[in-house]
């Protein structure tokens, strides 16, 4: 008989989120504490040369893993470069922490600076697309916006609202009767005739040519 699993109400990851915020200002404050007689500015930069020196341990630790060194061989594991890698993460919270008195805050402004550099490469990589000549997508009416809804949705798992809603109007255009639409440095052609409006003429209803995934042109102006 399979056992039945039943899901918790919250994912344990998010349940945490606050004991974890709680114990990295934790760690910060002890250390702080600890090295309450020195001055200031001594702590802080203790606090930056220790980051510097977990840095080192994971150079140190993956030069181990791949035994570069004749005289010391293989001495550690990839696991090693892991443990590592979340000491350089963890004393780096811990200075953020340090930094910011010890309130307990670090999480939140390391979501919102994901979120921010998340979103910088995703501008940055449709300035790329920008600086690259324009693209254009022939094919029939029903194949484009099958295109463009596709893009949509890849916009929406991106978050990029504004690229999903452009894709979507462009959709709109086309089902509307436009015969071209660009979306960003993307062109869209319709090059089937037959293939006018009403909208439902390429739903299927009335003997339009069905819907071939991919089976528009792609070309690229030079
Ligand atoms: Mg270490």
């Amino acid at each position: 008989m399979l056992e039945q699993r039943q899901q918790p109400p919250v994912p344990a990851t998010v349940a945490r989120m606050d004991e974890i915020a709680e114990s990295l200002r934790r760690v910060s404050q002890r250390i702080d504490e600890h090295n309450a007689h020195r001055n200031p500015e001594a702590l802080t930069s203790a606090r930056i040369a220790k980051l510097a020196e977990e840095v080192g341990e994971t150079s140190a630790a993956w030069l181990g893993t791949t035994g570069m060194n004749p005289r010391k061989g293989y001495t550690h594991t990839r696991g090693a470069v892991k443990a590592e890698a979340l000491d350089v993460a963890v004393t780096a919270l811990a200075l953020w922490e340090h930094l910011d008195g010890n309130r307990g805050r670090v999480l939140n402004s390391l979501a919102e600076h994901v979120r921010y550099l998340d979103e910088r490469g995703l501008e940055s990589a449709i300035g790329a697309r920008e600086a690259r000549p324009d693209v254009r997508h022939e094919g029939s009416r029903a194949e484009l916006i099958e295109l463009l809804n596709q893009q949509a949705e890849g916009w929406h798992h991106l978050a990029n609202d504004r690229l999903q809603r452009e894709a979507l109007d462009g959709a709109a255009k086309l089902e509307a009767g436009d015969s071209s639409v660009q979306v960003e440095n993307t062109v869209y052609e319709v090059t089937d005739v037959d293939s006018t409006p009403p909208p439902t003429a390429w739903s299927g209803a009335s003997g339009e040519a069905p819907i071939t995934a991919g089976g528009c042109t792609h070309v690229v102006d030079r």
